[in-house]
């Protein structure tokens, strides 16, 4: 079986982490999510993963918190999420190296690009903690960056519905999803993909976006071998 692309960034929120307890980690959901990215280390595709920070906490719901410090935490969370999928995947014998922009280095090195692009060209997988390291963004915005400098030709963003729909689907009977959908409509409809300075990243710079439900089964390695699944974000 032959992938579409050669270099992919897996863009996973922490929400995805925590299971049904809708708070922290859970091991047996992480543990599928490591093998859902073994599949693709097997199939020689080199994945980078940017991990979002969620199940524990975002710094625009932290109430009167200064932003930049609320923000500061949620980078942090990030990093706690980075060593759970780092232990899942080593168990599996994946090799992977964490990187944060966040200096952090007894647990994780520095984000260093030319090292980062080295370290995928060993086939090892890349983790991204630490978002951007600025306030005021989002690890979305993160996956669409670090997606343009490793060079990626696709950033999966994994969800915990099936694609994106014209309105929310645990909500609306009559939801209807999209198959391909642009970044403009993306933006001017206010659909729920990635936050709006990241479609915008991407949209100039022409970088797709896979939306897909990361719990089903097999579903990173199915779609990078060609299988259609969730929704396509691109030009028009
Ligand atoms: N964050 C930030 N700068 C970044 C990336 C993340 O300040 O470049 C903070 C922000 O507070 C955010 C939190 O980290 O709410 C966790 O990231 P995010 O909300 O993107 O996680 P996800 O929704 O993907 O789980």
């Amino acid at each position: 079986m032959e992938s579409r692309f050669h270099t992919i960034l897996l863009k996973l929120s922490g929400e995805a982490f925590c299971g049904t307890k809708g708070f922290g980690l859970d091991k047996d959901t992480i543990g599928q999510i490591a093998r859902e990215v073994q599949g693709v280390v097997e199939l020689g595709v080199r994945i980078a993963v940017v991990i979002g920070g969620g199940n524990f906490w975002r710094g625009r719901e932290a109430g009167d918190m200064a932003r930049t410090t609320a923000d500061t935490i949620g980078m942090i969370a990030t990093v706690i999420n980075a060593l759970a999928l780092q232990e899942a995947l080593e168990k599996n014998r994946v090799t992977t190296r964490i990187q944060s922009a966040i200096e952090m280095k007894q647990v994780a090195e520095p984000f260093i690009l030319r090292r980062a692009l080295r370290h995928l060209e060993k086939g090892r997988v890349v983790i991204f903690a630490g978002g951007t390291g600025n306030p005021y963004f989002t690890t979305d915005t993160t996956a669409a960056l670090r997606a343009l400098e490793i060079g990626a030709q696709a950033i999966l963003k994994a969800t915990l519905v099936d694609g994106v729909y014209d309105k929310d689907p645990h909500k609306y009977d009559d939801a209807e999803k999209f198959e391909e959908v642009t970044y403009l409509e993306v933006l001017q409809r206010g659909l729920k993909v990635m936050d709006s300075t990241a479609v915008s990243l991407c949209m100039d710079n022409k970088l797709p976006i896979y939306v897909f439900n990361i719990r089903e089964y097999g579903s990173v390695k199915r779609l990078l071998t060609g299988e259609k699944m969730g929704t396509l974000v691109k030009e028009g």
